[in-house]
């Protein structure tokens, strides 16, 4: 089966090999990424590692099928404070990070001197339920950033929190990202076609191995220059795959006025009233997509007049407007 791409469209294509020992996700989410990257300016290898994680993000909630919002983030002690990607379980995708107001950043600045110069870098991933009971919290690992690229950090918190033999291969720049992903599966002694016989346990650790040394191939250049369908037959071209119904990530921002609104009511009075006091109104941008609210005296003195409880209309982590 071929996959046919519409311009301008993503496409996640999740696979499986036929005697069910290895799932994998290949990821074209370039749409998207030049969709935030039309929203910031970042320096090149900020650029690239926001760009794997957008593919990263979108391959883990497919992955892990959860019905919430998926919040990767990159906590940094360096030049870079922090990348953010946010997915639901309808892969619609936004992303941000943060500079450090007096950064200086090399072109060839790798993660660790981005984001670890100290050792105190953090890996966090918040799963927010989309169904979540008055009160509940969301889900949250955070664990130190061991490893030097995004696809390595991610690979080590996967074996460490959900015990999964997972491998990332990942690739962005200005205009692409692309992402493979592949899981050995737990071996149940069967397989799911009928017509062949079970494979024993060292056979399905062997097609774990051969799949993750084929995947090893990939070098980023290549990925970045060739559509997904194209590296799936060059890979994968002597293996027996099945493959599902594409899926398609999209770039959308979950900001509103009112989610705003209510940031400014955690801030309180005092502060609203001393900005409004000094410029007249309070301007925020939304950090993801930059949308401008503006609010002037009267629409603060509302916001303050109404009790409404705020705490669950705050989003997930340490990611505020
Ligand atoms: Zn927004």
């Amino acid at each position: 089966m071929s996959i046919t791409p519409i311009i301008g469209q993503d496409t996640l294509q999740k696979f499986i090999f036929d005697n069910a020992s290895v799932r994998g996700e290949f990821i074209d989410i370039s749409a998207t990424w030049r969709e935030v990257l039309s929203r910031h300016v970042y320096p090149a290898p900020v650029k690239k590692l926001l760009g794997e994680m957008v593919a990263a993000a979108a391959l883990l909630s497919a992955n892990l099928k959860f019905n919430g919002t998926i919040i990767m983030q990159i906590h940094g002690d360096g030049p870079v404070n922090l990348l953010v990607v946010e997915c639901d379980a309808e892969l619609h995708l936004r992303a941000t990070a943060k500079l450090a107001s007096d950064a200086v950043i090399a072109d060839d600045a790798t993660l660790p001197s981005l984001l670890n110069a100290s050792g105190k870098g953090r890996f966090v991933i918040t799963l927010d339920p989309a169904d979540k009971m008055p009160g509940q919290q969301p889900y949250q690992g955070i664990v130190p950033l061991d490893g030097d690229d995004v696809s390595t950090v991610i690979e080590n918190y996967m074996l460490r929190s959900e015990q999964l033999d997972t491998k990332l291969w990942l690739a962005a720049d200005d205009n692409v990202s692309r992402g493979l992903l592949l899981q050995k599966l737990p071996y149940h002694g069967g397989t799911t076609a009928v017509e062949t016989t079970p494979l024993t346990e060292d056979e399905a650790l062997e097609t774990w191995n051969r799949a993750v040394i084929l995947g090893s191939t990939l070098k980023q250049e290549e990925m970045l220059s060739t559509t997904i369908d194209v590296l799936m037959e060059r890979l994968f071209w002597e293996e027996t795959i099945r493959v599902f119904d594409p899926l398609h990530p999209s770039f959308h921002c979950t900001c509103t006025r009112e989610k705003v609104g209510n940031m400014l009511k955690m801030l309180g009075r005092p502060e609203v009233d001393s900005v409004l006091e000094e410029l007249g109104h309070v301007g925020v941008n939304c950090d993801f997509c930059g949308q401008r609210y503006d609010y002037d005296k009267v629409d603060c003195a509302q916001l303050f007049a109404t009790d409404a409880p705020v705490e669950a209309l705050i989003p997930a982590g340490e990611v505020k407007h």
